[in-house]
């Protein structure tokens, strides 16, 4: 039951529209020399630090800038092998089709479940160094039974937003065979899969003949959430395509990517803004040499949208969301604000999570300092590791 005050925090952005004395210009809720105290692992209390209140213990941050933990809503982490040749091959002109799937799927199934833990610690571990405090992990490259349930079975060692992908790609030895995969992820392995998945997802895309048709995907989300799992959705990532409508049609989350969206995709997305978060995930663009989205003309359209990582072998094998932020502000034209935002409270939503995301009393105590007086430094300073999410203070109950 020890309480922590941390104090000398030169610049504080809680995301709190709430807070008191707070400048909430930009929607940051942003307090100069503040202090935040911390109880078993909870915010207890947020303000001015001189009129910070007694606790047993007490932490300077030195004059550093203190933001809330990033929250990453979409991330691959389990998966085993190297495609950094397939990584080379696109940015001397390979277009990215989504069959290097099958690569992962075949070293992620030789590996051994200690092998995998061990390379899903070491990711989370290096997402953390750099400021992210929640991590939705998905499964996808073990797309058997036996395979996905392990894969979300480890996940759930390291968090609780853990996704059920297998239907990730229909996987090789069922090739010609497309209706009896569905079948199977449907039937038997979603039955060994949701024991461990808060989430169920699918690729819906019709420019990959690996992914599913916008009819398959809807049988899957819909088998999903009769065994009571929430739904996210990848969509719209390689073309124009029904991911978005299905996703808003059936109250996803989530849809992920977006990268290609029509006028109505993005009228769609605006009406469903209370339910359905639009991610968007440019280390994919970057590492696909893709297009960026506009997301401040998502913003200005009145969508609800998140950042995150996707870190995952194929398109996008980094953890880093400073790296996401700094893209998210020079290629989608986002303000700084704004894109701190979507990597907080904006994946929080995309999560339905209320208790992360913004820095107010009652939430978890997921703090990330910044070596440097304020935050815009995230972006002034891209590239240069000066996020790190503090160490948990308490009991977080995890
Ligand atoms: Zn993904």
């Amino acid at each position: 039951m020890t309480s922590t005050v941390f104090t000398g925090i030169a610049e504080l952005v809680t995301g709190d529209p709430l807070l008191e004395g707070a400048d909430h210009s930009e929607h940051l809720g942003l307090l100069k020399d503040a202090a935040v105290v911390v109880q078993d692992g909870l915010i207890a209390w947020v303000g001015p630090g001189a009129a910070a209140p007694p606790a047993d213990e007490r932490q300077d941050v030195g004059g550093r800038a203190v933001v809330p933990g990033f929250v990453d809503s979409h991330s691959h982490l389990v998966f085993a092998g190297d495609r950094s040749q397939e990584f080379s091959a696109r940015m001397t002109g390979t277009r990215y089709d989504a069959g290097g799937i099958a690569t992962s799927v075949g070293a992620t199934r030789g590996a051994t479940d200690d092998e995998l833990r061990t390379l899903v610690a070491a990711r989370v571990a290096e997402m953390r160094a750099q400021g992210t405090t929640t991590v939705e992990i998905k499964s996808g490259y073990g797309l058997s039974v036996r395979d996905e349930a392990r894969s979300l079975r480890i996940a759930a060692e390291f968090t609780s937003e853990t996704t059920f992908l297998g239907a990730h790609v229909v996987p090789p030895e069922f090739a010609g065979r497309r209706a009896e995969y569905v079948a199977l992820v449907t039937g038997e392995m979603l039955t060994a899969c949701a024991p461990f998945a808060r989430w169920i997802d699918v690729f819906c895309e019709p420019h990959s003949s690996q992914a599913f048709t916008e009819e398959e995907a809807k049988v899957v989300l819909s088998a999903g959430r009769d065994v009571g799992l929430g739904l996210r959705v990848h969509g719209n990532q390689l073309g124009h395509g029904p991911g978005v409508r299905l996703a808003v049609e059936l109250g996803a989350a989530s849809v992920d990517h977006c990268t290609f969206l029509s006028a109505e995709d993005v009228e769609q997305l605006a009406g469903a803004s209370e339910t359905t978060v639009a991610t968007l995930l440019p280390g994919v663009e970057f590492s696909t040499r893709s297009p960026y989205p506009n997301a401040r003309h998502l913003l200005d359209a009145g969508v609800s949208i998140a950042l995150a990582s996707d870190c995952n072998p194929g398109t996008c094998y980094s953890s880093s969301i400073p790296f996401v932020l700094a893209l998210a502000v020079r290629e989608m034209s986002l303000t700084p604000a704004q894109a701190l935002l979507a990597a907080t409270a904006g994946s929080a939503k995309s999560l339905r999570r209320n208790d992360i995301g913004m820095i107010c009393a009652g939430n978890r105590a997921d703090l990330t300092v910044l070596d440097a007086p304020t935050y815009l430094h995230l972006f002034y300073r891209a590239g240069v590791p000066i996020a790190c999410a503090l160490d948990p203070v308490g009991d977080h109950g995890r």
